[in-house]
């Protein structure tokens, strides 16, 4: 039994990746639709407010479309 060497961190996990890039992930995986990732809890649960997404860290994210994307279904349903 050694101890772990000073400074060397535990080797990263290449299935949950990096969590700087979970948001963008996000994002990236909303196909073709305009949204906003937060970590932090809506001030305002609108009508697109969706439950939180977990990211494989445990960090909660709250995914809700863009004032523009909002608005460009409202002109699609209006015709
Ligand atoms: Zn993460």
């Amino acid at each position: 039994m050694s101890a772990p060497e000073p400074g060397k961190k535990a080797a990263r996990s290449t299935e949950t990746g990096d969590h700087s890039t979970c948001a963008q992930q996000l994002r990236d995986g909303m196909d073709g639709i305009d949204v906003t990732v937060s970590a932090a809890v809506p001030l305002i649960v609108g009508p697109y407010t969706t439950e939180p997404f977990a990211c494989p860290h445990g960090t909660l994210f709250w995914i809700e479309p863009t004032s523009e994307q909002v608005a460009k279904w409202r002109a699609e349903e209006a015709g």
